[in-house]
């Protein structure tokens, strides 16, 4: 059988831990198809990750050649972890009798679920490179993991989340327009922690356009947008042109019914038809088992639900609150378009949803009188050219009839038409939850 050099890092950080590494070494021998050429000295490192605090770790590194495939290796470190008396499976950030990780196996390139070769953050862990070098090992060459790839075409975006699936990953989708803020990096956080695979879509879709809108006008920056996406942990960026999403004879389309209407819907016809006919094919080329959309945009979370359960899409629509400045405005792409003036203004969206809230909370339940409370906070405000202002019901966002209301969601609309070129503002408040 062909051998290879690999690396293997050693740590533990409980019990007697030089014996724990030791003890893992001489197993290491001992098994099948694999020699042990070279280890480190071991060396104590403060736990620097997050979770309680933790003793320090006794880390090293270890050369070994090897006939065994990567995911061999990487189950017999788990063999040797479980001999330790780890407990399978381990907890994460609690100390550990003993830790192994598969650093390189040769130049070989592994992206599944259990195992990711080069390891992702070797060369950010100086535990891990000092032994390196001590082991002579050129740091400077080796391998590293791949940065968030952006991809372009559909078919090479379709091939990578393949690979995933089939490496026994799941896929958290984050699709977005780009001119990306924190609001988007809370769907990417999430998405983080609940995915093996994240991916960002950046794509200024024209089909939810209205001729007369800001198609053309919508605020790009990839460069930008791939920093915020690397540095929320994304592990690629699907961002294609339009002539890439959409081919010369393109026709088909998802038409939306009863979710899409009034509202947004009423301000921009067809505009819910084409952000359901782009989501349906980023589903289709993804295959994500979780989508993060925000609610910021809550008619368009309504309308990809109900999408998504009518055309029995196989995954999970996760709605992520909304993110706004420190004095309250919602964080919106478009903002960077307000004026100085239209700017301070544009806090009366939320000041008025808050106030409807505020008396919600001290016991009025009258749907007009909630919606005349925040009418009379928007009309304070001449520079708010208030689209609607709508009391519906939680998650579908059906209408509420005129009377008493149990619980609601308060969604506003408002043209700011004083900065650099005229700006629609969106938000809405659960009149029970704090937001
Ligand atoms: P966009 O790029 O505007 O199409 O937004 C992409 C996704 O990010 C959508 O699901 C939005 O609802 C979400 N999003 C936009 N702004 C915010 C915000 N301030 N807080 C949370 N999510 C947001």
């Amino acid at each position: 059988m062909p051998t290879q050099t690999a690396y293997l890092g050693l740590g533990s950080n409980e019990g007697d831990r030089a014996g724990h590494i030791q003890q893992a070494l001489q197993r290491l021998a001992a098994a099948p198809g694999v020699q042990v050429v070279r280890t480190s000295s071991l060396r104590e490192s403060t736990f620097v990750g997050q979770g309680p605090p933790q003793p320090t770790f006794l880390n090293g590194v270890v050369e070994l050649r090897t006939s065994l495939l990567p995911i061999a290796l990487l189950d017999l470190c788990k063999a040797l972890e479980a001999a330790a008396g780890r407990t399978l499976p381990a907890p994460r950030h609690h100390p550990r009798p003993l830790d192994l990780d598969v650093l390189f196996v040769g130049h070989e390139r592994v992206d599944t679920r259990d195992l990711v070769l080069p390891h992702p953050r070797w060369h950010l862990r100086q535990f891990v490179t000092e032994p390196l070098r001590e082991l002579g090992v050129d740091v400077a060459t080796m391998p590293r993991a791949l940065a968030a790839a952006v991809i372009e075409s559909p078919a090479a975006f379709s091939a990578r989340t393949t690979q995933w699936l089939a490496g026994g990953c799941t896929i958290g989708l984050v699709p977005t327009m780009g001119s990306l803020h924190a609001g988007h990096g809370s769907l990417l956080t999430m998405a983080r922690q609940e995915c093996d695979r994240v991916v960002a879509t950046i794509f200024v879709n024209p089909l939810q356009f209205g001729p007369n809108e800001d198609f053309a006008a919508y605020p790009r920056d990839l460069a930008a947008d791939l920093q915020l996406c690397r540095e929320a942990g994304a592990d690629a960026v699907f961002a294609p042109t339009v002539a890439q999403m959409y081919d010369p004879l393109f026709c088909s389309h998802v038409a939306v019914g009863s979710a899409a209407e009034g509202m947004e819907g009423a301000v921009r016809p067809g505009h819910f038809a084409g952000v359901a006919t782009v989501v349906a094919r980023l589903f289709a080329l993804a295959r994500p088992q979780r989508a993060y959309f925000g609610e910021k945009d809550a008619q368009q979370l309504a309308v990809i639900r109900r999408m998504t359960k009518d055309l029995g899409f196989p995954l999970q629509i996760v709605g992520c609150p909304i993110v706004r400045e420190a004095d309250g405005l919602a964080m919106s792409s478009r903002n960077v378009y307000l004026g100085a003036a239209d700017r301070q203004a544009s806090t009366v969206l939320v000041r008025a949803l808050r106030s409807a809230r505020d008396v919600f909370t001290r016991g009025e339940r009258d749907r007009d009188r909630l919606l005349a409370r925040a009418r009379s906070v928007l009309a304070t405000e001449p520079r708010a050219l208030v689209e609607y202002v709508e009391l519906r019901a939680e998650g579908e966002l059906a209408p509420l009839p005129s009377g008493p209301v149990l619980q609601g969601r308060m969604l506003v609309a408002a043209k700011f038409v004083d900065g650099v070129r005229p700006v629609r503002l969106l938000d809405n408040l659960s009149l029970v939850e704090g937001s």
